[in-house]
């Protein structure tokens, strides 16, 4: 089946095409017939892309001011007899769509009916920077094509499984039960998919493993997956918490946000900038958020940059402990996301000297990873196994929505929690 996966932030829509069935994905033979993006939302010369395998890249150059009009424009560049891959709107068969927060509402992904919407609408209170524009592009979309399921597939819902001891804050319990303060965790999609992946590398089922799974792009997190199951992820509350990112700072003294309030002449908004937007690789190296340029900056000896990089590695190895014992044992450790996938380097600084662990590093295989592919970079035979797995948060978007459709996923599922109410 032929399923569009859409993915809308505040001035873009993202989408691909992608054709995959319950047998494509048991065979990982899903296909990406198209990929694109609509960008600059809103202004004059906003953009469309779209990248067909083995042809060149189109671009269109238009008007596009809201994101009904910029799906409108997919829809026509999918069908387009010279650039498109459909030969008619009518084959696409199944629309999934990227929502970042699923609150406690949304333990899996789910067909998209009013009331799904409805709820979605709830979690906005929770997301207000992504959830709206989430939700505008799922109601353009059900109402640009009618005739086929629309399918939700949430960040948050993989870490639903969290027992209350890992997402409930050491607060005020009101502030839980009041205004729904506790962990909720991201990039659920991305550590579902690379542990399932993960297993199916070691040729292993993946209730027999504790995998720790590091998404490490301009966002990091991290996962510790038991059997399947997410039982504690590093952001909380928002993407903030947990790792050094490339402009997040990660985990903090709590104290410090007012302290800064008070001793520096910053506003909250501001400060919330600079948490956000100023601090992590980029407010540590004063060099850049990226870390290539991080890299390049202490291989010639900036001091700074290569502060930047140790603190970000520590960060992780402390977590491959702290999940470890969360889980009462460890089988692999996978690394993805831009990082993660790309870097030897941070991987081996990581990982470094944890043979007391079972961690042993394949110098060779970890220096020599072939890009985009998925392989194993520890020693043959060590008792912790390391991975790099490409993630791919669209076909995950679009497996979903296969096997919900194909009844293989409850098809509304409304998370239960344990903690005291
Ligand atoms: P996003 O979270 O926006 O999806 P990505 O997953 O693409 O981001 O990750 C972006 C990060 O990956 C950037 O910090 C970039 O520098 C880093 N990256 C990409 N390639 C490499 C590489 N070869 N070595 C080190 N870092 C890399």
């Amino acid at each position: 089946m032929k399923v569009l996966v859409l993915n809308c932030g505040s001035s873009s829509v993202k989408f691909q095409v992608i054709e995959t069935s319950l047998e494509m994905i048991e065979a990982n033979a899903d296909l990406t017939l198209a990929r694109g993006a609509v960008e600059k939302i809103g202004l004059s010369d906003s953009r469309l892309s779209l990248d067909v395998p083995d042809r060149k890249p189109h671009q269109e150059i238009a008007e596009i001011l809201e994101h009904r009009a910029a799906i409108e424009r997919v829809l026509k560049v999918l069908v387009n007899p010279e650039h498109g891959v459909l030969g008619n709107v009518a084959e696409i068969e199944a629309v999934g769509h990227r929502v970042v927060h699923g609150g406690e509402k949304f333990a899996s992904s789910v067909l998209v009916n009013p009331e799904v919407e409805a709820m979605i609408e709830e979690c906005v209170v929770l997301a207000p920077l992504h959830n709206p524009h989430n939700l505008r592009g799922l109601t353009a979309a059900r109402s640009l094509l009618p005739g086929v399921p629309h399918i939700a597939v949430f960040d948050t819902a993989f870490h639903q499984s969290m027992p209350p001891k890992a997402f409930v804050y050491g607060l005020p319990y009101e502030l839980y039960t009041r205004q729904a303060i506790r962990r909720y965790g991201f990039h659920g999609t991305s550590h579902r998919f690379v542990s399932i992946r993960t297993a199916n590398l070691l040729r292993r089922p993946i209730e027999d493993l504790r995998i720790v799974t590091c998404h490490l792009g301009n966002g990091c997190s991290m996962a510790a997956v038991d059997r399947g199951h997410s039982v504690d992820t590093s952001m909380g509350f928002t993407p903030l918490e947990g790792l050094l990112m490339g402009t997040r700072c990660g985990d903090l003294d709590a104290a410090i946000v007012p302290w800064v309030l008070a001793m520096e002449e910053v506003t909250l908004a501001q400060l919330n900038a600079m948490l956000n937007k100023h601090s992590g690789l980029y407010g540590v190296s004063g060099v850049s958020s990226d870390m290539r340029e991080i890299e390049a900056a202490c291989a010639t000896g900036n001091k700074r940059a290569c502060l930047a990089l140790d603190i970000f590695c520590y960060r992780i190895r402390k977590y491959v402990g702290a999940y470890a014992a969360a889980m009462g044992g460890l089988d692999a450790v996978t690394f993805t996301g831009g990082i993660g996938e790309n870097s030897p380097l941070i991987r081996a600084t990581t990982l470094a000297g944890m043979d007391f662990f079972g961690i042993e590093l394949d110098e060779d295989a970890n220096r020599n990873a072939p890009r985009g592919k998925e392989v194993l970079v520890s020693r043959p035979g060590t008792r912790v196994a390391v991975a790099v797995i490409p993630t791919n948060e669209e076909r995950v978007i679009a497996r979903d929505t296969v096997r919900v459709l194909g009844g293989v996923m409850p098809s509304f599922a409304v998370a239960g929690t344990d903690a005291p109410r």
